[in-house]
């Protein structure tokens, strides 16, 4: 990532708000923003980390749902580059290989530190699951509340929007998919 014309850029952006750039607040404020944007977007420094993001896997007699809910993560709007901000539910139900849970946590990580829509993080979550687990099924569930929705345009405060990949069992199942969606939704 260049920093510099990050910062550069941003300091085009306040004089094009008309703002004094010299000013003793602003003064180091492009580089402050350049480094958020380095930390709010740090999935895109290395792509070549997401085939090992799943990496370490087990092999496990386990054929039941393996479920990971309220992972929280903060992501960025590609429309318009405010945040939106909420929490992932994410379940497999294993062939013969597990993975550790916080892999799953990781994923979701790596995901959202791009400049991304919610509905294509959903589904490269639910398709990573998918090719490197090769498991019977995989539901992933984003929930999330969008600055560009909640502090522009129309103002709806509180307003979450939900997004679903059903994979597998998990689509094909209703009772597999009954049971994840009560599980999920259930305050235990
Ligand atoms: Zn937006």
């Amino acid at each position: 990532m260049d920093l510099k014309k990050i910062e550069d850029g941003f300091r085009l952006m306040l004089e094009g708000m008309g703002e004094n750039t010299q000013r003793e607040g602003l003064l180091e404020t492009p580089r402050r923003v350049a480094k958020m944007y380095q930390e709010l977007l740090s999935g895109l420094a290395d792509p070549s980390v997401e085939k090992d993001l799943l990496g370490t896997q087990f092999t496990e007699v386990y054929d039941e749902m393996i479920l990971l809910k309220d992972i929280p993560f903060v992501s960025m709007c590609e429309h318009h580059f405010l945040p939106f901000v909420g929490k992932a539910h994410v379940a497999y139900i294993p062939r013969e290989r597990v993975v550790g849970i916080s892999k799953l946590a990781r994923t979701v990580d790596f995901y959202a530190r791009q400049p991304q829509i919610q509905e294509r993080m959903t589904r490269q979550i639910a398709e990573l699951i998918q090719r490197e687990l090769n498991p019977k099924g995989v539901a992933v569930v984003l929930e999330a509340t969008h600055s560009c929705m909640t502090i522009r345009g129309i103002k709806k405060q509180g307003s979450v929007m939900c997004t679903t990949q059903l994979l597998g069992l998990f689509k094909t199942s209703e009772k597999t998919r009954a049971e994840f969606m009560a599980t999920i939704h259930s305050s235990s």
